[in-house]
């Protein structure tokens, strides 16, 4: 109401950054980076990981649409792995098993041997805001050299081992649409501990403009 009042609505400004600090000190993240809605947090999270429009992104075959569309967005396609029955989220067995099989090591990267496709991310959805197996997902993500991003679009207020999640991969992306455990109506924000990475998300959700009194450059 504050903000409203004060006539300063913005995607920058004073309250945003007051937003994006509550969200650091709420969920215990270093970095916290607002953005339009969830589904900008996961494309944007995904261009961040690197992730490019060859690539192949792991997911599970049960969320919401928008986890899909975000990997699309960049040209890469989904690989589904299926959930596990008693946390509804991405199957830490059947992740390992396909890497096992499906995929092989080359260098410090996971290629998928059928389609010569690079493994780019993995992207697990807390259910329901049920947490996923984030430990094991984590040593997995970790063996094979493949960034994890949390689609944490339903988990605000959901922790796992005193942890908030959403902190436990490179990066985490949280909803605030109508339909989610808090809204501002629509929102997102991506949270991570890496510096680099915080920085480079803050330039790009808003225009990539290089800071300068008069002129416009854009410089990605
Ligand atoms: C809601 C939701 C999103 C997308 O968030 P929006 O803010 O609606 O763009 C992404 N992933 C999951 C799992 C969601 O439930």
């Amino acid at each position: 109401a504050d903000a409203i009042d004060s006539t300063f609505v913005s995607s920058v400004g004073e309250y945003v950054d007051r937003f994006e600090a509550m969200m650091c000190r709420y969920t215990g993240a270093s970095y916290a980076v607002a953005t339009v809605n969830g589904t900008a947090a996961l494309h944007m999270s995904l261009i961040l990981a690197n992730v490019k429009r060859t690539d192949l992104v792991i997911t599970q075959p049960l969320s919401f649409i928008a986890t899909c569309n975000a990997i699309s967005y960049i040209g890469a396609e989904p690989v589904f792995v299926d959930v596990d029955e008693n946390t509804l989220g991405l199957s830490a067995e059947k992740l390992e098993d396909f890497l096992k099989k499906d995929c092989q090591k080359q260098g410090n990267q996971a290629i998928h041997k059928k389609t010569k496709k690079r493994i780019a991310a993995c992207v697990p959805i807390h259910t329901f805001g049920h947490p996923v197996n984030l430990k094991k997902l984590v040593e997995i993500c970790e063996d094979y050299a493949i960034p994890l991003i949390e689609d944490a679009a339903e988990s605000i207020g959901s922790t796992y081992l005193n942890r908030h999640t959403g902190t436990f991969g490179l990066m985490g992306a949280f909803s605030f649409n109508g339909n989610k455990t808090i809204t501002c109506g629509g929102g997102g924000v991506i949270v991570t501990n890496n510096k680099e990475i915080a920085k480079l998300a803050k330039h790009l959700t808003t225009q990539a403009k290089v800071p300068h009194p008069w002129e416009f450059v854009h410089d990605f």
